[in-house]
């Protein structure tokens, strides 16, 4: 019987590289976050991931896969890819990342030019500190601060579950220049200076990538280093974290498909189905064609600058709920000694739950959907 891998519309499309899978496997054993930039280094795809997301005017090596300024369809479907071979190579490939939706929506070509250009030539990563460790990642209640001083401002304050945050050379944090939610402010920083302190954090979903805890103590970024300055406040937050969830949120949704469906394809090569079995087998990859082509419709409908249809937050909840449900109902139905099967089961089980968190999770965007429902219904009447 045809596995389900073998159905992906996606064949011709981006090769993560014959490597990748090796690569993966060696970043979920590693002990030391900077192992993941001499792992990461030997990945046949790493400069053609370093330049994911680059605006297309910084790109001087035309010779590798055409992964800058991709339309965002074509981002969601490279995710769906990676996530089926590790999700972790997401995580902890170079690149300007979630940051380049920052710098390349609110910064002025200065800075941009001073941004992006780093990753011309050599492998960069970038990090995107937003969430705090008390306040999560309720931006509205945000506690670092950001104090005027001559030239600048002092950050302090914490971050919490930043990617890449152990080993960043560049990225985007917020900070609070003053009270209420105009407030809020992004500024480029470099998290390698002295006043800062990053500590990694174990993980068990996930595992192998690097997520950090970064404390900033009096940290001074210059003036010039404020994002939006040129944008009226009201313009500012909504340019910037707003627009970069918005558009990722599909993404960590394809993330989570792929996991999936590298499940089902391990626990279709590992059994001999039965006819049940196989009747949920083709009834699931239904579902998840449906799930996964909704998520992409919605993405093409944000390249064609069209509102989509449904709300980024609830796009990835979906994904994430399915790809939950698939995984949960083959490790219930693999036979408990079936070690090799089960570990691999497991292992995308545990992945599968930290997605629930990336970018928000599922009671959130479905308050959010409720509130934004109710605002429009108020708007027509
Ligand atoms: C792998 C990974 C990578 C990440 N990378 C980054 C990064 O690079 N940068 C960054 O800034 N952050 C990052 N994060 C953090 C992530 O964005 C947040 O953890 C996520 O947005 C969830 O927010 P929270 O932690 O505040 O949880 P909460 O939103 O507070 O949720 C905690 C729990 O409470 C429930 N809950 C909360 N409020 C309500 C309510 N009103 N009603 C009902 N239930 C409620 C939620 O459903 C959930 O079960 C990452 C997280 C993960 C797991």
């Amino acid at each position: 019987m045809k596995s389900f891998s073998d159905q992906a519309s996606d064949m011709d499309f981006l090769t993560p590289g014959s490597d990748a899978q090796d690569i993966a496997d060696q970043l979920r054993q590693i002990v030391s976050p900077d192992q993941t930039r001499i792992v990461m280094r030997e990945w046949s795809q790493s400069a053609a991931f370093n330049h994911l997301g680059l605006p297309a005017k910084y790109v001087l090596q035309q010779n590798i896969q055409n992964y800058q300024d991709i339309s965002l369809a074509a981002r969601y479907r490279l995710y769906e890819k990676v996530g089926f071979i590790s999700p972790i190579l997401m995580f902890s490939a170079p690149g300007p990342g979630m940051a380049a939706f920052a710098v390349s929506g609110l910064g002025t070509e200065q800075q941009q030019d001073a941004f992006f250009s780093r990753f011309q030539e050599t492998l960069g990563w970038s990090c995107f500190a937003m969430t705090e460790p008390e306040q999560g990642s309720d931006a509205g209640a945000m506690e670092t601060r950001a104090s005027p001083v001559r030239n600048g401002y002092l950050i302090s304050g914490r971050k919490m579950f930043i990617g890449n945050g152990m080993i960043a050379d560049t990225g985007v944090v917020f900070a609070r220049t003053a009270p209420g939610p105009l407030g809020i402010n992004a500024f480029i920083f470099n998290p390698q200076v002295a006043e800062i302190s990053r500590y990694a954090l174990e993980l068990n979903g996930l595992k192998g990538t690097n997520l950090a805890h970064i404390e900033f103590n009096d940290v001074f970024i210059p003036e010039e280093n404020m994002l939006g300055r040129h944008l009226k406040p009201t313009e500012r937050f909504a340019k910037s974290a707003i627009a970069t969830f918005d558009a990722l949120r599909p993404c960590v949704g394809a993330l989570a498909l792929g996991v999936a469906r590298r499940a089902l394809h391990e626990w279709q090569s590992h059994l001999q189905l039965t006819v049940s079995q196989s009747a949920w087998l083709s009834q699931t990859e239904r579902r998840w064609l449906a799930v996964y082509h909704h998520a992409l419709r919605s993405c093409q409908q944000t390249d064609d600058k069209q509102p989509p249809d449904s709300h980024p937050g609830m796009v990835k909840t979906s994904c994430v709920i399915l790809a939950d449900e698939i995984i949960s109902w083959l490790i219930h139905d693999t036979p408990a000694g079936n070690m090799p099967l089960l570990n691999k089961l497991w292992q995308a089980f545990r992945d599968v739950k930290a997605f629930e968190y990336t970018e928000g999770t599922r009671q959130i965007h479905r308050l959010n959907q409720g509130f934004s429902r109710r605002q429009r219904m108020s708007t027509c009447l």
